[in-house]
């Protein structure tokens, strides 16, 4: 208690010094550091300009919401509304800002940020280990064996769970509420040799999975690696969860992130989560983009192409069935609603040049922000389905067709209220570091604790990536401690929060 009102005292303490003397803030906040931090940060930093600060406000409450710095003050060219919500801003983040000061003056999280930047090389090497791990999504178990032995030998209890998910602690406290630091293990391309994934002449790793989510599994043994090299945290009321989730990417289904949210002991413990997706310190995905994913089939008994002709035609069916779909979607995608994208992905079927096929098969993805506009374009593709099955079968002379509708998979759409705490604890860590990011809808593993109304964002793990999905994929661990100091803050603030 006594502690929570010092920082109570404190943070009121920065919020009068705030006003009185907004300009040398960042001042007083650099000379927190040791000198050699100072000199490492310092490279990283953006120095905030007047004119930056407007730009930034302007971006307010729309869509792709530019990130607020700490700096921001009204400006006389604001318009008074726009102003009062800046001032609004202003006051939400100072709090999380003095919490971020009253942070970094503990030992603990000094020595841990310096840790980030010293140990390059070892997270480097652990990096290149890991992704050389195959582990396609259904096909994880070797790589998550791999992260349970590495969160063991540095001092963490660590299991693997029913799902598959790995999840470790580093000082258990079973009883309080949770804050879990997640990144998804498996990959959607896998390399078949280890010579595959390796780090090239400019010093970027190159292969399948390096950035989604090599990146995003390092950070986590980075993550038990520092916090056992330095003295213990101090101020937490909260435990600290890693963990290594199956089954985020494609038919995968946010498998993992389902079990750890509905199922696991977790799940009771009012968690808030951390996921770590990638590269980067650009976005804040606060947003969760929904989505619906069908197989159609349509089946006949099939037969010679001139022998036979006459008789319903799968391959016929599912054209029909495409081509009204697309049509029918095509007015509700359009106007003002929600983003919503719906697109058939896949189409195989039949067997040669010669006979009326026995099936035929295409895959359809379906994208919202909004879960009533999903559920819309799924009647639209029912409709689509059971009139082309109609219609072929009434023109048929002999055997009919049959249609099938599959479900692959359904992440539910979600968004994060824009005063949650976890948000405003990423916006003061990033004002702090002077990393400029934006919030973001995507469809990540965070869909499933913000459907649940449970606290999540999804960022990237530092670096810079890119060729996500593709056999060129890399990673770029220049700047990557900037990202880990992001991360390790941000949950040092949810470790705090009573
Ligand atoms: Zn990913």
């Amino acid at each position: 208690m006594t502690n929570l009102l010092q920082r109570i005292a404190r943070a009121a303490a920065a919020v009068v010094d705030l006003g009185a003397k907004p300009r040398h803030r960042f001042h007083r906040r650099v000379s927190l550091y040791p000198r050699r931090v100072q000199r490492a940060e310092n490279r990283n930093h953006f120095v905030p300009r007047r004119g930056l600060a407007i730009r930034r406000a302007y971006h307010l409450g729309r869509a792709s919401i530019r990130n607020t710095n700490e700096v921001i003050r009204p400006e006389r060219c604001i318009a008074p509304a726009r102003q009062a919500k800046l001032e609004w801003m202003g006051a939400n983040l100072a709090v999380p800002g003095a919490m971020v000061r009253d942070l970094i003056e503990s030992r603990g999280v000094r020595d841990a940020l310096l840790w980030f930047t010293r140990e390059k090389q070892w997270i480097n090497e652990m990096h290149l280990q890991l992704c050389r791990i195959p582990a396609p999504t259904f096909l994880e178990g070797e790589r998550a064996q791999w992260m349970a032995a590495q969160f063991r030998s540095l001092g963490c209890d660590a299991q693997i769970d029913r799902a598959g998910n790995v999840v470790a602690t580093v000082q258990p406290r079973p009883e309080s509420a949770a804050v879990v630091a997640t990144a998804h293990l498996d990959t959607v391309l896998a390399p078949r040799s280890k010579e595959e994934v390796f780090f090239d002449g400019e010093g970027k790793l190159r292969g399948p999975g390096a950035a989604d989510n090599g990146a995003g599994l390092t950070a986590l043994i980075a993550l038990a690696a520092v916090l056992k090299s330095v003295p213990p945290l101090t101020d937490c009321s909260r435990e600290l969860v890693l963990a290594a989730n199956v089954g985020e990417e494609g038919e995968g289904n946010l498998s993992g992130m389902r079990h750890l949210c509905k199922q696991s002991p977790l799940a009771r413990r009012s968690p808030a989560f951390l996921v770590l997706d990638g590269a980067g310190t650009d976005h804040i995905t606060t947003g969760a983009l929904g989505s619906r994913r069908f197989e159609i089939a349509f089946s006949g008994p099939g037969g010679h192409s001139w022998s036979d002709f006459g008789i319903a035609n799968p391959v016929h069916a599912l054209a029909r069935a495409i081509t009204l779909f697309a049509d029918s979607t095509r007015a509700a995608l359009k106007g003002n609603g929600p983003r919503s994208t719906a697109s058939v992905s896949t189409v195989e079927g039949g067997s040669s040049v010669n006979a009326i096929a026995t099936s035929a098969r295409a895959k359809v993805d379906i994208r919202s922000e909004d879960n009533r506009r999903l559920e819309e374009i799924v009647q639209l593709l029912t409709t689509a389905v059971e009139r082309a099955q109609e219609t072929e079968n009434q023109r048929a002379s002999g055997a009919r067709v049959f249609a099938k509708l599959k479900e692959l998979g359904s992440r539910p759409a979600a968004k994060l209220p824009e005063n949650a705490a976890i948000l405003n604890y990423v916006r003061a860590v990033d004002a702090h570091l002077g990393i400029r990011s934006r919030m973001e809808c995507a469809s990540t593993d965070a869909n499933i604790p913000l459907s649940l109304d449970m606290p999540a964002v999804s960022i990237g793990a530092g670096g810079q990536g890119g060729g996500a999905h593709t056999p060129d994929e890399w990673f770029n661990p220049d700047g990557r401690d900037l990202g880990l100091k992001r991360v390790f803050l941000t949950l040092a603030l949810l470790l705090r929060e009573d």
